[in-house]
């Protein structure tokens, strides 16, 4: 499995293009149409787009994506607050370009798109819907999990006792894997272990 992180929109959020046959690709979050370009100069199509959560630095470009061909995928539990000003898109002065949800994920779901399998472990907290996507050696986590750190819960529908609850969970899961978080540099569940002030 091949993962490439994409910094981009405004906050520049990490897209991931995930691919397994290095022809198609499933990308976790979307900031702005640059994966789009970025696939393209890499011979990738983009078949899937899995969003962890709803807010507009992670979403401004499935507008975009959609147009060219991809399927829209958020957790149930998150459609809602994404298309809400919750996302907080107008808040930056920005307008999200409408698009649409073209299949749901929740707890425990096995996701297979192009070769690409991933599970989905709700993760409540910096969301009310949000989700990290777990493959077999790598872990996306959105903006619940980062490098020595954890997403803020100052936002609307932020929570602390449940971040907390979600960051120790994906602490406690087995083994050790790369973490691959919306911001920042990527890390490992052991350095987080050890590091992080939440565990
Ligand atoms: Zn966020």
């Amino acid at each position: 499995m091949q993962i490439i992180a994409i910094p981009s929109g405004v906050l520049r959020a990490n897209s991931y293009l995930v691919t397994e046959n290095g022809t198609d690709a499933v990308l976790i979050d979307c900031g702005d149409s640059e994966p789009l370009t970025a696939a393209r100069k890499r011979g990738l199509q983009i078949t899937h787009v899995l969003l962890t959560h709803g807010h507009f630095d992670h979403c401004m470009g499935c507008a975009a994506l959609q147009d060219a061909g991809a399927k829209i995928g958020c957790a149930k539990k998150e459609k809602q607050f994404l298309f809400s000003e919750a996302n907080l898109a107008t808040e930056m002065g920005l307008c999200m370009p409408p698009f649409s949800i073209d299949f749901f994920y929740e707890e425990g779901d096995l996701l297979e798109l192009s070769g690409v399998r991933l599970r989905v472990l709700e993760t409540p907290g910096h969301t009310p819907g949000g989700v990290c996507f777990q493959t077999e050696d790598a872990l996306f986590t959105g903006d619940t999990l980062f490098c020595e750190s954890v997403g803020r819960t100052d936002f609307p529908g932020g929570n602390t006792s449940q971040l907390i609850a979600s960051v120790r969970r994906l602490l406690a899961l087995p083994g050790d894997c790369t973490v691959y978080p919306g911001h920042d540099c990527q890390t490992t569940l052991q350095h987080e272990r050890k590091w992080n002030p939440y565990a």
